[in-house]
């Protein structure tokens, strides 16, 4: 498989390294910045007050050492490696951060942000957790006014609708084009790589400037358009190559073993299902000024599908959905160890998967290198017997 980089891409690979000039430039300027962990952030009230996101999810096994001398080492990967940059302040963004913000997903978070609070400032926001409940959307609305109010006093400001409505209006606006990037992977063969579909996502969140950002995103989806008009698009045409979904949380710290090596073993990444994928991208704010902004921020959010919430019938539902439209072969679920919710809800996927006729392999991993191999050789089967079924089909 050739895969090209374009050169639009190095905007966002370096982007991660780069973030780090870029915060200590803002902060330089007396700009605030607010760090968060999860989907379920808000981050249109971040941006009404005037603040700068910046993701502070661990992607490193080198401070989970330090996590250990406090978390226990049987915890999610993913939360020590978070709470281990905090503590040894090996993270520029989590170190620049004047408010950390944290939602009560799961248990692990929740107890981690306990003490991350000795450490950081931080505004949790309570999360219902069963987003169809009657009351869920009357509380969660309650909350996320509650943290308006904790980042007005905080800073010393006041968020008005209008700042509310822009900022809807603005992340709409990113949404739609974000999601287009996943377009890209309904193409025949795909018109990029999941492994730079999976970087960009990364590295959009550390460019803090959002106009040059939405323009750099521009210039990336007409570049990868335009090559594969002329036939240079990163795969070879090939109507057997298993196209497959990937799904999980915590993806960027296991990208490499995973992401690439699939597509270095003859498959392609179609789209990303999950809290940061294709769904959280479709589900635009109702831009009706009329209403209540925060009701209308509420409503979005309640419906991010993550496996912290119960029952998670949204998720599967679009799970389905994104099986047909992205004529997928086959699912890849990628779980990180010690994660409970998503490993149980992964019996619910493969539900889905055997309704829709695709296989599915379950991964459970953490950040170290240690499974690199194993998960090679799985991968491998994964993809040779998806590639036979289907050159079996192509010839009867
Ligand atoms: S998987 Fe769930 S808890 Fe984790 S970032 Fe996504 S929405 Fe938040
Ligand atoms: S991967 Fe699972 S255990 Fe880890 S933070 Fe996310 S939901 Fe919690």
């Amino acid at each position: 498989m050739s895969i090209s980089l374009p050169e639009h891409f190095e905007d966002f690979s370096a982007a991660q390294q780069k973030g780090f000039l870029a915060i200590k430039e803002l902060k330089e300027q007396g700009k605030q910045v607010c760090g968060s962990f999860c989907q379920y952030t808000p981050a249109e009230i971040i941006m009404a007050a005037g603040l700068y996101q910046v993701g502070l999810c661990g992607r490193s096994h080198l401070p989970i050492k330090t996590a250990e001398t406090q978390l226990p080492a049987n915890l999610c990967p993913l939360i020590k490696a978070s709470y281990g940059h905090a503590l040894e302040q090996s993270c520029p963004y989590a170190y620049f951060s004047d408010v950390v913000v944290g939602e009560t997903t799961c248990d692990g978070k929740k107890k981690m942000y306990e003490l991350l609070s000795e450490l950081k400032p931080m505004q949790i926001i309570h999360l219902p957790n069963l987003p169809d409940y009657e009351r869920s959307l009357e509380m969660w609305t309650e909350e996320l006014r509650a943290f308006t109010r904790g980042l007005e006093q905080k800073f010393n400001i006041t968020i008005t609708d209008d700042m509310l409505n822009e900022a809807i209006e603005w992340c709409n606006k990113e949404r739609v084009q974000t999601a287009r990037i996943y377009e890209l992977g309904k193409y025949d063969p795909p018109a990029i790589t999941g492994w730079n579909m999976s970087n960009i996502m990364e590295g959009e969140q550390y460019l803090f400037d959002r106009e040059e950002k939405y323009q750099k995103l521009q210039n990336i989806l007409d570049q990868c358009e335009a090559d594969w008009h002329a036939g240079k698009g990163p795969f070879e045409p090939d109507p057997c190559r298993p196209r497959i979904i990937v799904s999980g949380s915590g993806l960027a710290a296991v990208g490499h073993k995973t992401i690439k090596t699939l597509e270095e073993l003859g498959g392609c990444i179609v789209c990303y299902e999950g809290c940061s994928g294709i769904s959280s991208r479709r589900r635009l704010i109702d831009e009706d000024r009329s209403r209540d902004p925060m009701v209308r921020i509420a409503e979005k959010y309640i419906e991010v599908p993550c496996a912290v919430v119960s029952p998670n019938t949204r998720r599967m539902q679009q799970i389905e959905d994104t099986i047909d439209e992205w004529k997928a072969d086959g699912y890849l679920a990628l779980t990180l160890h010690s994660c409970n919710p998503f490993a149980i809800e992964t019996e619910n996927v493969r539900r889905v998967c055997e309704k829709k006729g695709i296989p599915m392999i379950h991964v459970s991993t953490d950040f170290t290198p240690g499974d690199e191999g194993q998960i090679r050789t799985r991968l491998q089967a994964f993809v040779e017997m998806i590639r036979a079924k289907k050159e079996a089909k192509a010839h009867e």
